[in-house]
């Protein structure tokens, strides 16, 4: 019976579920999880030994680039990014090349492997969404689904400015259906826009040119609209000044607009039976922390800024954050962020590419090595870690590296690592430039994260934020039956030994999706199914008639057609809408 299993005697990690390492089976039946199969249904079942292992929801990133132009501009920038890291073809999986920028195939591969199911790709330009959306398809192996960016968007920065909300309401739940996305991602608000005259803003109260609106209005009015259209994820937030010495300041201060703002969520869909409340109650995910938490005035003094940060999630509750990690080594940068990958090309000199999306966004692109020697990277390695680390709840936070701006994808397991193991930290404060003890924080802190958390931090907490732990996240009856299972015995887990902590994170001995067997030890073995997710918003016909008329005269400055500017069905796999706020 196709996607019908039992995982036996693993030692199950489900947050959501408040399981936490107990021995326990788990069956999927058709693809759902469920409480037992029947005897005559066993017959037909796979079965799985999972004795003295580590068994876990599929594996859910929230915040990652791996489909669209801005990534592909970065493949096609980076030649020597491909012959260091291949795959050969096999009897079922393509060809695929790419370290930090993996072509489609290899990079659904690679996710599979480390027991993931399910990726987000964070930034979708609207006029670029059909193009996200054909490589989201390609993409094997993944339930996927894709933030729009409409932080410096005009018609939206002019209905914020008129204070008309009615529109603009309108208008995010129009172009959610006409891309086909699923949340809003807003990057440097009010900055983009001025980037296009070759300028910035640098603070939250600072009106950019003509649209006249600060940061600080952008947010607002996004973070309210958001829950008044009952979006499931918060507003996906990129703060301004990002990457320049003293931004945590600005950050903390853009964490503090959304406060009064409460998170309702207004998915019309089939809860997963887990013990946890499975919707959200933040109503800003202020994304890759890290980037956003530089300290001191400049390059000399340069310091890691992340505990004002940190101090001020852990103590209120309408934030979530991911961490945006620095594992070392080769990266792409990659932002809707223009002008700040416009100073890092000035800093560094490497190759640089810079679009301007017309009326909507825009998106750098820049080749970048994070070395050890470095004393500014070394700290940022430091800070990362920090992020996760300061955070006494887990479930206020979520790790990433931002891929690939902090590094790809593949190094999540030496995160893990790094997260579960001091001695593993400890051992590399002795390779890294003195900066990263004398800057930071991270050297004193002794705090090891037990497996749960991170499986709060690397599906739970991912999906739970997202609005998707209705079937992801959990192993809760209802739920998705994608599982992870890891090379990991709890009881014998020593982690001093974190090189063994990075193999069985590298490699999952199974990769479980809707109830089949995808990928063994590092090899795929099956090419399953793939769902995408993007909202389907309700609204009054009334508004939405006359937001288009806007839409439509605005049009004549686009270069392509009204018609032209919808990405319909036919370009998703597997077109699954989420139903938002459809009493209403
Ligand atoms: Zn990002």
């Amino acid at each position: 019976m196709a996607g019908t299993i039992a995982i036996k005697n693993g030692y199950v990690y489900d947050p959501l579920n408040e399981v936490d390492g107990e021995v326990m089976d788990i069956f999927i039946k058709n693809g759902k999880v469920v409480t037992e199969l029947s005897a005559s249904e066993m017959k037909d079942a796979k079965e799985i030994d999972a004795k003295g292992k580590t068994v876990m929801p599929g594996g859910v990133d929230s915040h990652s680039h791996v489909a669209g132009a801005k990534v592909n501009t970065g493949r096609m920038m980076r030649p020597e990014d491909h012959y260091k890291f291949y795959q050969q073809k096999t009897p079922i999986a393509h060809s695929g090349c790419g370290y930090s920028v993996p072509s489609v195939y290899l990079g659904g591969y690679e996710y599979s492997k480390m027991g993931y199911t399910t990726v987000f790709e964070a930034a979708v330009p609207p006029m670029e969404a059909r193009h996200t959306h054909e490589e989201m398809r390609s993409t094997p192996m993944l339930d996927m689904g894709g933030y729009l960016v409409l932080g410096n968007n005009w018609f939206l920065m002019r209905y914020l400015k008129e204070g008309d909300t009615e529109k603009a309401a309108a208008y995010i739940s129009w172009m959610m259906k006409t891309h086909k996305t699923y949340g809003i991602k807003c990057v440097n608000p009010a900055g983009v826009e001025n980037w296009g005259w070759g300028e910035n803003v640098s603070g939250l109260k600072e009106a950019n040119i003509h649209f006249e609106i600060t940061p600080e209005e952008i947010i607002k009015g996004l973070t309210e609209v958001n829950e008044q259209l009952g979006i499931p994820m918060p507003v996906h937030l990129h703060a301004n000044n990002l990457g320049h010495p003293g931004c945590w300041e600005v950050t903390r201060d853009s964490l503090k607009i959304p406060k009064s703002v409460k998170a309702k969520p207004n998915q019309d869909v089939e809860w997963a039976e887990t013990k946890m409340k499975a919707q959200r109650h933040e109503s800003v995910y202020l994304t890759h922390c890290q980037f956003n938490a530089f300290g001191g005035t400049s390059w000399r003094d340069f310091e890691s800024g992340v505990k004002g940060i940190t101090d001020y999630v852990n103590s209120n509750d309408h934030v979530v954050m991911d961490s945006g990690c620095i594992p070392f080594g080769d990266a792409t940068v990659m932002t809707g962020d223009g002008p700040a990958i416009h100073d890092l090309y000035k800093l560094t000199g490497n190759k640089w590419s810079n679009t301007d999306v017309e009326c909507e966004c825009g998106s750098g692109v820049l080749p970048f090595t994070y070395l050890k020697s470095n004393p500014i990277h070394s700290v940022q390695w430091a800070m990362g870690l920090e992020v996760l680390l300061y955070v006494n709840d887990a479930w206020k936070s979520i790790m990433t590296t931002d891929s690939p701006n902090g590094g790809p994808f593949i190094k999540y397991p030496q995160v893990i690592a790094w997260l579960m193991s001091n001695k593993a930290r400890q051992d590399t404060f002795e390779e890294c430039h003195k900066w990263a003890s004398d800057r930071s924080g991270l050297a004193a802190e002794t705090r090891e994260m037990t497996l749960s958390e991170i499986a709060i931090l690397t599906r739970a907490n991912a999906a739970r934020t997202i609005g998707l732990a209705h079937r992801k996240g959990t192993l809760a009856v209802g739920a998705d039956g994608d599982v992870a299972i890891y090379n990991l015995d709890p009881k014998k887990l020593e982690v001093n030994d974190y090189e063994g902590i990075v193999r069985s994170f590298q490699n999952a001995a199974y990769t479980v999706k809707g109830g089949e067997v995808v990928a063994q030890d590092g090899e795929i073995v099956a090419i399953p199914e793939k769902n995408t997710f993007y909202s389907d918003i309700a609204i009054k016909a009334d508004s939405e008639k006359e937001m288009l008329k806007d839409v439509k005269s605005w049009f004549k400055y686009y270069t392509i057609g009204f018609n032209n500017y919808p990405t319909s069905e036919k370009y998703l796999a597997n077109p699954t809408p989420i139903k938002v706020n459809a009493e209403r």
